[in-house]
């Protein structure tokens, strides 16, 4: 029995990047938390900082084997977000999505528990409908590089319905547009941290085709707060809601935009187009503001400001204990 407003919750992958931000948000709002992690992509080093904290407990699992906990909600971000790392085992990131959902799916039917999905935009594909609604079917290759991810998290969205129709679930499924800040792992192959690194340490700037194809970036601290809004709505909310920042760039602009703001002299350089690389993507958000009141609030200049400190002072540290040893 719980005499106060705090909830303990689950947050599967919450070692990773978005995870550990949003362990930290649920923390300070006084819930306790436990992070569910295997460390594939995520660190100790995200969440060193809450160690201390006595409503902070560390399990190290991995989802697609059962787990007997309790728990009041759950948050499921457990999954690879980079395509490097989705696709260095493409069959555990399908499992991943798919085992993992039916296990967390499962448990929160048992604890009747309000459960989260962050799902992607990749349901999408290489969208034909731009700027995306919800509404939207996508245009995904099943059987390509991207699918193991793109299929899984769409097998996940199906089931987390499934569940909804067949066994009453309380479901919140929102779908994540590429988001970017403090704690993304520096060599996870994204775009932005990519860039970043390279500019930082004075290295060829990547960028992949023409540079043409378009991303809209929405920063991390704003996609948490549309988490957390998301997680308070009554039953009759199930999503699917997008959750992004609708300013579309080029990742040309991108590139140009980091240059400018780190004052690097590294010059930009052409590699390969990846395979089913979409051209274009942007989040159609008027659900998410009417339903949420939800909208981003930091702008891409202000955002990738942040976003290069932390990179500067994390390089300076990996210098600094490189030179140690
Ligand atoms: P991330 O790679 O930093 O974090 C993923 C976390 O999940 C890591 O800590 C990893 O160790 C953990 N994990 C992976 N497989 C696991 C397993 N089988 N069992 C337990 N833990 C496991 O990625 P992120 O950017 O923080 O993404 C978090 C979630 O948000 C993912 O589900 C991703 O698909 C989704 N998402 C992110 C973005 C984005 O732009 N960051 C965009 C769309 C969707
Ligand atoms: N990209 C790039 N240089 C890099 C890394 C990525 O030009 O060093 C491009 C990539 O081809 C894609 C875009 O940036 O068009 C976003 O890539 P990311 O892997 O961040 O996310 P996703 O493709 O899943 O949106």
């Amino acid at each position: 029995m719980r005499y106060n407003k705090s909830k303990k919750i689950i947050v599967t992958g919450g070692a990773g990047f978005l995870g550990s931000h949003l362990c930290e948000r649920l923390l300070a709002q006084d819930h306790e938390v436990l992070c569910v992690d295997n460390f594939f992509t995520g660190t100790r080093r995200n969440i060193a900082h809450l160690l201390d904290d006595r409503r902070f407990e560390l399990l190290r699992h991995d989802i697609t084997h059962p787990i007997y906990v309790e728990a009041d909600e759950i948050y499921n971000l457990a999954c690879p977000a980079s395509p490097v790392h989705y696709q260095f085992d493409p069959v555990q990131t399908t499992k991943t999505s798919v085992h993992g959902a039916i296990n967390m799916l499962g448990l929160a039917k048992r604890l009747k528990a309000k459960v989260f999905q962050a799902s992607t935009s990749e349901v999408y594909g290489d969208p034909e409908v731009h700027p995306q609604p919800e509404e939207y079917w996508g245009r995904v290759n099943p059987i390509g590089y991207r699918s193991c991810y793109d299929e899984g998290k769409r097998c996940a969205e199906t089931l987390f319905f499934d569940y909804h129709r067949q066994h009453k679930l309380d479901i919140k499924v929102v779908r994540i547009f590429n988001t970017y800040g403090p704690r993304m792992h520096p060599n996870d192959g994204r775009v932005v941290s990519n860039l970043v690194v390279q500019a930082l340490r004075g290295q060829d700037i990547t960028v992949y085709g023409e540079g043409s194809q378009t991303r809209a970036f929405c920063y991390v601290d704003d996609l948490i707060e549309g988490f957390l809004r998301m997680m308070e709505t009554g039953p009759e909310v199930t999503g699917p809601i997008n959750l992004g920042n609708p300013n579309e760039f080029s990742i040309r602009e991108l590139a140009d935009a980091v240059i400018r703001l780190t004052g690097s002299k590294s010059k930009i350089v052409r590699k390969p187009l990846p395979p089913d690389d979409p051209r274009q993507r942007r989040p159609d958000i008027t659900k998410a503001r009417e339903v949420l009141g939800w909208a981003p609030t930091v702008e891409l200049e202000a955002g990738l400001t942040k976003t290069i400190a932390y990179f500067d002072a994390f390089l300076s540290n990996e210098d600094a204990r490189e030179a140690a040893r």
